[in-house]
């Protein structure tokens, strides 16, 4: 019998987006000198995300992953890294307070430009048991960034 928790059905378009990103994840891999890092995994599902990131002046300027999970956890993982570059540590965090939002099912962050290709994830709001899979990059950037290197 298969426990695992149900697929959410999304539109073929952002399916096709989510798995894109699964299956070749961007800035994948680890960096020579992250400023931070930290591990985070989500037991309902199984996922797990090692994030580093480089900070200068409090700007992200480079910032890789390596993960394994669902596709859904991987995605959000390669989404976020490919927005995150070059952006200051304010802005970053209000990307994560942002996809919170979306998560929630706040119809204005689902459609807020700024979040890019995360917009394929908005549907994942209503699958609550997928939403850990969705934000377990992003609480490992919130983590991150509250603590010291
Ligand atoms: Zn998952």
């Amino acid at each position: 019998m298969d426990t695992s928790p149900p697929e959410p059905r999304l539109s073929a378009l952002y399916q096709e987006l989510i798995l894109d990103h699964y299956r070749r994840p961007r800035n994948k891999g680890m960096l020579e000198h992250p400023t931070h890092a930290v591990s985070l995994n989500n037991p309902l599902c199984g996922d797990e995300i090692d994030l580093q990131l480089l900070v200068q002046d409090a700007v992200i300027r480079d910032v890789r992953f390596v993960g394994r999970g669902c596709s859904i956890s991987q995605a959000s993982a390669s989404m976020m890294t490919q927005l995150l570059k070059e952006k200051s540590v304010p802005q970053a965090l209000v990307l994560a307070g942002r996809i919170s939002a979306m998560m929630q099912g706040d119809a204005a962050a689902a459609t807020d430009k700024s979040l890019g290709e995360l917009r394929a994830l908005a549907g994942v709001s209503k699958f609550p048991v997928r939403i850990k899979c969705a934000l377990l990059p992003w609480n490992a950037l919130s983590d991150a960034l509250k603590s010291s290197a």
